[in-house]
């Protein structure tokens, strides 16, 4: 391969993003820096279409315009990351009603002639092919509104949770034992003992409801599950939150208006993300109170309405959902309450009637957003509860022992960040909603 000179940025740096670049900048000299998306040679006239992280600004090319260095050095590939010094000029057919005439361009680095996957956003790629090119898939224009959105999620969750007093806790993600029994969890080595990757920061974040009373994190947990859906990954980013003083109702309560709060956000600062995935009229501020239908009343409607049959006890299988998910009144948020304690965890507490207990699920249309719950907080009863799902109490030793020195009632709730970004973006698939997804068939990239 012929070695090529490359420019070098020396003491040249950007001075505004694309969308910074606006017309009360017109005959001012800016400095671009980015790929190049698109370009086109019209013989005396060349287009060069350079993006940044948050989009695209047309740069143009006309012969005895633009000096003959410049002219010919427009000789770009898809991808190659340019740098380009020019005067801003109002052109109302280029996006944003800009172009910019330059005076230098450096190229810094080439792509091949053929790019694995399309750039140009006039199809999308097969999606493995795009994960096994993800640094390059996620520059274009469709991953940054999804990442966009994400991050909108992420800081919208926690603007509302620090205003109402929730302190952000940064739990082990190495753990001894098992949190919910021995399934579902990756070993590693820890030295010369074994160790796990956590599969939840459920215990932890119990204990500290003992002590900052409210408090959430948003951190990764892994799930060793060969499942292979379009919801389902083996390491996820788990929004947990628990509150002491509270039960269930307090919990249904402030996750539905974290819901409504963080929509909002994102209908209020990423509107134009959402446009762009055609999300506008689908991602509305959900109205609250979310409709709430206990355990037994869903049965009931997935016989009558749906004409399947579920046993007390048994979860709900992914076909029901489906199939409720089309019921009108089941279409968007709604919570599923009081689930029978025989499929919960130990922590959960029963209801009065102990065939029940106070836990929930909130779901969007047919998919599960969040599992959560009033927890056990009496020592006696939650080393009872262990025992009888069969786990040893000794393993949770450390855990329990917390419960000996004043723990108060509390409640709480796990949402995985990935599912509910599919859902607000539209996506198909769970892996587009996240940068570098860990499925049983991907390690790498
Ligand atoms: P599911 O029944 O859908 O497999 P779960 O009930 O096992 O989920 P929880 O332990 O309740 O999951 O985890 C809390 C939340 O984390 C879930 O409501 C879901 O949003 C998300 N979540 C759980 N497992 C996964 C996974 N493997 N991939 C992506 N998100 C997940
Ligand atoms: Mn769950």
């Amino acid at each position: 391969m012929l070695l090529i000179m490359l420019d070098e940025m020396a003491d040249w740096r950007k001075t505004h993003y694309t969308r910074d670049i606006t017309p009360e900048l017109v005959n001012q000299e800016i400095v671009l820096a980015g790929w190049v998306r698109n370009f086109r040679d019209l013989g005396g006239l060349k287009f060069i279409s350079i993006q940044d992280k948050y989009g695209e600004r047309q740069i143009t090319m006309k012969k005895g315009v633009v000096s003959e260095e410049v002219f010919e050095k427009a000789k770009v590939g898809y991808q190659y990351c340019i740098m380009v010094k020019g005067k801003v000029k109002a052109f109302d057919k280029a996006p944003g009603g800009i172009e910019i005439i330059p005076s230098e361009i450096k190229i810094l680095n080439q792509t091949p002639e053929k790019l694995p996957i399309d750039m140009t956003g006039e199809t999308i790629s097969d999606l493995d092919l795009r994960l096994n090119n993800r640094a390059l898939d996620l520059r274009s224009l469709r991953n940054q509104a999804i990442f966009e959105i994400r991050g909108e999620v992420l800081r919208g969750i926690r603007k509302f949770l620090f205003a109402n007093d929730f302190t952000e806790m940064t739990t082990p993600k190495i753990i001894g034992s098992a949190t919910e029994g021995g399934t579902e969890l990756f070993p590693i080595m820890y030295f010369d003992r074994e160790a796990f990757l956590t599969q939840s920061a459920q215990l932890y974040k119990e204990q500290l409801s003992g002590v900052y009373e409210r408090v959430f994190e948003i951190s990764p947990c892994f799930r060793a599950e060969k499942s292979r859906t379009k919801r389902h990954l083996c390491e996820i980013f788990v929004l947990d939150i628990e509150m002491g003083f509270a039960d269930m109702s307090d919990i249904l309560k402030i996750l539905e208006e974290l819901i409504h709060n963080v929509i909002k956000d994102i209908r209020n600062n990423k509107m134009d993300a959402l446009k762009f995935l055609k999300m506008e009229d689908k991602t509305t501020v959900p109205e609250i109170p979310f409709p709430r239908y206990t355990y037994e009343e869903i049965l009931e409607t997935i016989e009558k309405k749906c004409g399947l049959t579920i046993e007390f006890g048994e979860d709900i299988s992914t076909e029901a959902y489906r199939a409720i998910g089309k019921v009108p009144g089941y279409t968007g948020y709604y919570y599923i309450t009081h689930w029978p304690m025989s499929i919960k965890p130990f922590y959960i507490m029963p209801s009065k009637d102990p065939k029940y207990s106070e836990s929930f699920d909130l779901q969007m249309g047919w998919l599960e957003l969040t599992s959560g719950g009033t927890r056990v907080h009496n020592k006696e009863q939650l080393t009872a509860a262990l025992e009888a799902k069969g786990l040893n109490s000794e393993a949770f030793e450390s855990h329990l022992k917390t419960f000996a020195f004043g723990m108060p009632p509390h409640a709480g709730v796990g949402l995985g960040i990935a599912r509910w970004v599919t859902f607000l973006c539209g996506l198909e698939d769970i892996r587009e909603a996240v940068m570098y997804p860990r499925t049983p068939d991907r390690l790498t990239p």
